[in-house]
């Protein structure tokens, strides 16, 4: 069985001083961090000074985005080497938000998995449907053609899976634990037909509104490996509580 993964991505928030208070108010927080992943995503303006605050723990860091390229005149983009440089272990891909407000395509999405894997980076790969997409009956077909194309002639090493109903993020609204299993059973079912037994590797995640209110229930249904949290991520108490889930084996 895969350890849980947590992920905290904090989107366009936290100054350099918000970064390190947030990490000495969390690490203290937690239980026995050994049996879980813990992940967080600054800005990249603060993964430097999370890198040096995470130092001595287990924590693990990561970037919200990535550009394809090694290197060359793309004014404002970072390459996956600078974020290794960087302390980065992972790298966040294909969020909703980006491929809504900065139109990346599932093409875009691919050749920067391409490239975070070239440096070894674990990519956190983020799918989902939209409500008028579910509303019309098409999740899965969303679904397929994501993981069709954003994993094409990409190895089931180091790939996470984050499932974001793009209607429950940021928005309130979860999908119910229902919800969640059955779309993480289909991705289940479809990484196992696409590599077969290297698809037990691929943890699949849940992420949309997540909270420590129903953090337990998300967490107790079958193929849902760990979650991607937004908003509840911005403060050290409630990150904390989502991690120290109450089922979790300390
Ligand atoms: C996210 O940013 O991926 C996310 C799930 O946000 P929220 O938890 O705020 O819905």
């Amino acid at each position: 069985m895969n350890k849980s993964l947590i992920v905290a991505n904090w989107k366009l928030n936290k100054t350099l001083e918000e970064t390190r208070r947030f990490i000495n108010d969390f690490v203290p927080l937690i239980k026995n961090s050994r049996d879980i992943d813990i992940v967080i995503a600054p800005p990249f303006t603060s993964l430097y000074v999370a890198c040096l605050a995470l130092k001595y723990t287990n924590i693990m860091l990561s970037a919200q985005d990535v550009f394809y390229e090694d290197r060359g005149a793309y004014t404002g983009e970072v390459s996956a080497a600078m974020l290794v440089d960087a302390g980065c272990s992972h790298v966040i891909i294909g969020h909703s938000e980006r491929r809504q407000y900065f139109h990346e395509t599932d093409e875009i999405v691919n050749k920067k998995i391409n490239a975070s894997r070239r440096q070894n980076l674990t990519v956190i790969f983020c799918i989902g449907e939209t409500l008028a997409e579910r509303e019309q009956g098409r999740t899965f077909d969303v679904l397929k053609k994501q993981l069709e194309v954003g994993l094409s002639g990409i190895a089931p090493e180091n790939i996470v899976i984050a499932y974001e109903p793009v209607w429950a993020i940021g928005t309130g609204k979860t999908a119910t634990p229902s919800q969640a299993q059955e779309a993480h059973e289909y991705i289940r079912e479809w990484l196992t037909s696409y590599y077969g037994d290297g698809a037990k590797e691929v943890r699949i995640i849940y992420g949309g509104s997540v909270t420590p209110e129903n953090i337990n229930s998300l967490m107790e249904r079958k193929n849902v490996e760990g979650v991607l949290v937004g908003g509840a991520s911005l403060r050290a108490d409630s990150f904390a509580r989502i991690v120290n889930f109450k089922g979790r084996r300390f």
